[in-house]
């Protein structure tokens, strides 16, 4: 049996049924409970069937100064003053290739608004290629799996513009040449941050996939052997109700980052190492009345995201569905959508649509593994 896995980045549950994305061609479809944490969190998920407890990809940044890759930014780090000028987006971006090209990293890589000082105390997750042999030793992977087991495959470059991968993937079935695909797109991701809600919009852009994946159907078929094509998702995206100003409320505690405490505020979550007595109370005071709650560690291990050694931070405050911490080592403009909230949350719930049915056992994000591998 040919099986085909197409993964496209936040095409929502809400989305996939309003639109009646493919419903003739994928009848059997589920919604699907998101990994805990983000795209970044949910690839590597995908990619090994195991969580952020065991793979260690929760968010790009984490406190770690004894693992930090950016230890000899120290040195540069003064000189790269005024603040302004390298807030700016255009600026970082430039910033963040040169950093890519000198570290050598192989994997996706973003400064994003993550303060350059603070670079030598932090750690980033995707240093490497996730995608390729070895990309998330020392847990195995899709490429891992499916070379050990002599399948011809083909997993998506992510480098590569979507249509390419989508073309190379055809045209290898049509041919006969693969069994398994693993064929990925992330640009849907970037147009629902913009425009979730914009029917408008996101209708046509839905329908373009759908005309896409029936080109890689049509492939299958003549390909001429039995098979199976599976579309699924890693989150949907939840409508911008509200900004919670992080920084400005720590700031009021009179704390210091690298000496009382450390901390990293993604879109969603701000999450803190406590480096000094008492600045974990006054954290948690300066915070209560920000929508949103500080996680349990019983809440942590639901979510697959809590470890002995903290790397993900001591504490987590999760934002309420809709608020976003603004601004944030994310950016400094909230977006009109965002994920990242509990999974419970509607607007978050992933899909997975297929020709075949859908195996039971597959349920949540780490499921997709089993049926891939
Ligand atoms: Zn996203």
């Amino acid at each position: 049996m040919v099986k085909a896995f197409v993964f496209i980045d936040a095409l929502g549950w809400k989305q996939a049924e309003r639109y009646g994305f493919l419903s003739d061609i994928l009848p059997h479809r589920r919604a699907i409970e998101m990994q805990f944490g983000y795209s970044c969190t949910a690839i590597p998920t995908i990619l090994t069937g195991e969580r952020p407890s065991v793979h260690g990809h929760l968010a790009f940044y984490d406190y770690a100064p004894s693992k930090s890759p950016f230890k000899a930014m120290r040195l540069v780090a003064p000189f790269l003053k005024p603040r302004g000028f390298w807030q700016r987006g255009r600026v970082r971006g430039q910033l963040s290739k040169l950093v890519k090209r000198l570290y050598g990293f192989t994997g996706y890589f973003q400064l994003y608004g993550v303060p350059v000082e603070r670079l030598p105390l932090l750690d980033y997750c995707e240093k490497t290629d996730l995608f390729v042999k070895g990309g998330l030793a020392p847990v195995k992977n899709l490429a891992d799996v499916w070379s050990e087991k002599g399948m011809r495959h083909l997993i998506s470059d992510w480098r590569l513009p979507e249509s390419e991968n989508f073309r190379i993937a055809a045209e290898a079935f049509r041919k006969g040449e693969i069994d398994r695909a693993f064929v990925y797109s992330a640009a849907f991701d970037a147009i629902q941050h913009d425009n979730v809600g914009r029917d408008e919009v996101l209708r046509p852009k839905v329908d373009a996939y759908a005309e896409t994946i029936r080109g890689l159907h049509r492939a299958l078929v003549e390909g001429g052997r039995p098979f199976e094509l599976t579309v699924f998702s890693d989150h949907g995206m939840t409508p911008l109700r509200g900004t919670a100003d992080a920084p400005a409320a720590i700031a009021k505690t009179g704390l210091a980052w690298g000496k009382d405490y450390a901390s990293v505020i993604d879109s969603t979550m701000a999450r803190f190492w406590w480096l000094a007595d008492g600045a974990e109370a006054k954290v948690r005071t300066a915070f209560k009345d920000f929508k949103g709650h500080w996680l349990s560690e019983e809440e942590m291990q639901h979510h697959g995201v809590w470890r002995e050694d903290r790397k993900f931070g001591d504490a987590i405050f999760l934002a309420d569905p809709g608020i976003q911490f603004c601004p944030s080592d994310m950016g400094v403009k909230p977006l009109n959508g965002m994920h990242g909230y509990d999974p419970s949350d509607a607007d978050s719930t992933a899909c997975f649509l297929s020709t075949a049915p859908v195996p039971s056992d597959v349920r949540r994000v780490c499921d997709y593994f089993r049926a891939m591998a």
